[in-house]
């Protein structure tokens, strides 16, 4: 219903809740013909090893631009997606414009690696690795330059079907990162469970870094944990030089976030990478 919908949090009469139902609906109707209309596009946000800034890789975040020409944001309309059964659809659009541009960089010599973000309740669905496969064929990238980032869905997971799809998919050679660590289902009770090869610990974590000494325990036990079970360690959202400095104290590795680069078109990426090359 509404009330899984990011952003409505509460409705405080039946005008407001009128107005909320004619919105969801135009939106939806937007929604499914700007697959038509190939309204979407990618943005890479550089990864870097936090030591000396170089360039480790990409992340592939989604964009969709409307008729009008503004620019809405995966949090205004991925909820929207995933509650009217599109979340497959755009996962899957946004998986070829990935390919595609792991193909522009390799072309430029740039061979990072290039992360895509796939909600857990399509790695549920039994075709997701097949459509993977085919996709990857069609555009004849190499698995390696790809990487996929599993995130939280509304829908309830089921941990088992979703640790055999990461199996499969690291298989394939492609690496996973389990994305917000620290929140929602990448709990502590499943992490051993998960096929994986890196965490990547939520923003949420980073910002609160000096204000609260328990998302700094939280951070150092993430690490250790990482350190323990062979994970490699990401931070999302580093802003600022400081919150730099005490993740490399902390002994974190690499890290994702404004303070190095905001997510950036493809020309901006190839130029980031000839700067911060490996
Ligand atoms: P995420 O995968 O955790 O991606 C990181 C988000 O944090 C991105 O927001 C990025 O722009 C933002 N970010 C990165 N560095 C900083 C920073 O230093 N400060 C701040 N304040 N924000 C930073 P974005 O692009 O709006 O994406 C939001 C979320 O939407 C993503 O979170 C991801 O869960 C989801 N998403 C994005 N693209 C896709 C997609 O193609 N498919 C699916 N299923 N989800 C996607
Ligand atoms: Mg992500
Ligand atoms: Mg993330
Ligand atoms: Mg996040």
């Amino acid at each position: 219903g509404l009330s899984r919908l990011k952003g409505v949090h509460y409705i405080e009469n039946n005008a407001d809740l009128e107005k909320q139902v004619v919105y969801r609906h135009s939106m939806l109707d937007d929604l499914r013909k700007a697959f038509l209309q190939q309204q979407f596009f990618i943005l890479l946000q550089p990864k870097v090893r936090l030591t000396d800034d170089r360039l480790v890789g990409f992340e592939s975040l989604v964009r969709w631009r409307k008729t009008d020409g503004s620019v809405v944001a995966p949090g205004d309309f991925i909820p929207l997606a995933e509650a009217s059964g599109l979340i497959g659809k755009l996962d899957n659009q946004v998986l070829r414009l990935t390919c595609e541009a792991v193909k522009y960089l390799n072309a430029h010599d740039i061979y990072a690696p290039v992360s895509f973000n796939a909600c857990s309740s399509e790695l549920m669905n039994s075709s997701y690795i097949m459509n993977l496969t085919q996709i990857i064929r069609e555009y004849d990238v190499d698995p390696r330059y790809l990487e996929l980032e599993v995130t939280e869905s509304q829908a309830a997971p089921e941990y088992q079907r979703i640790s055999g799809a990461l199996e499969g998919i690291m298989a394939l050679g492609m690496d996973v990162s389990i994305d917000d660590f620290g929140t929602g289902y990448s709990s502590l009770a499943h992490i051993t469970d998960l096929k994986a090869t890196t965490l990547k610990i939520d923003r949420t974590f980073v910002t609160r870094l000096n204000t609260s000494h328990e998302h700094n325990y939280v951070i150092d036990m993430i690490l250790d944990l990482g350190n323990q079970l062979g994970f490699k360690v990401i931070a999302e959202g580093v802003e600022t030089e400081e919150q730099k400095q005490q993740l490399l104290q902390k002994g974190c590795q690499y890290g994702q976030g404004y303070l190095f680069a905001k997510p950036l078109t493809l020309d901006e990426a190839v130029l980031f990478s000839s700067v911060h090359a490996k």
